[in-house]
C-alpha cells in the first residue's frame, strides 16, 4: 500500500521513488502470492540468489513491528517456500539492516542464497 512519503512531487506529476515497491507491482517475479513477491537479484552473489519483497513498504528490518504478526509468519513461510520451489534444501537467508549492515535498498527484503556463493549481498 502506498503512503504519501513514498511519493515525490516532480513538477506536476507524482513519481514513485521506491524501486522495490515498483518491482513488487510490475517486476519479473519468480513467484508472487498474498502480498509477497520473489525476484532474481540483478547482481547475484550465488548460483541461486533470490529476493523476497513484501508489498508492505517498511524501510528496514528494524521496523518489523510494523507488520502484523500473522503477516510476519506468512512472510517467513513465503521465504521458505521460495527456497523450496527453487529446489534448494540447504541455503542462506540474509537481511542486511541499515547502511552499516550492507543495506542499499531501503524497502525490507530477504536474500535467499543457494549453491556456490561468491560473496555476501550488499
Ligand atoms: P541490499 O544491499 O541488502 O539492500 O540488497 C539489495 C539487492 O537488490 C542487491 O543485492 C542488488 O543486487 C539488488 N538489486 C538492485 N536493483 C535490482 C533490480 N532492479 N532488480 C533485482 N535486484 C536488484
Ligand atoms: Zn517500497
Amino acid at each position: 500500500m502506498w503512503v504519501r512519503s513514498q511519493w515525490r512531487m516532480m513538477g506536476s506529476s507524482v513519481q514513485p521513488e521506491c524501486l522495490f515497491c515498483r518491482i513488487y507491482r510490475e517486476g519479473d517475479h519468480v513467484r508472487k502470492a498474498d502480498g509477497f513477491a520473489a525476484v532474481r537479484d540483478i547482481n547475484p552473489r550465488a548460483e541461486t540468489h533470490l529476493l523476497v519483497i513484501p508489498e508492505r513498504h517498511v524501510e528496514t528490518f528494524r521496523d518489523i513491528r510494523e507488520f502484523p504478526a500473522e503477516e510476519v509468519a506468512r512472510m517467513l513461510e513465503f521465504v521458505a517456500g521460495t527456497a523450496r520451489e527453487a529446489g534448494l534444501e540447504d541455503y542462506r537467508v540474509v537481511v542486511n539492516v541499515g547502511a552499516g549492515g550492507g543495506q542499499t535498498i531501503f524497502h525490507l527484503h530477504w536474500h535467499v542464497l543457494g549453491g556456490q556463493m561468491t560473496g555476501m549481498p550488499g
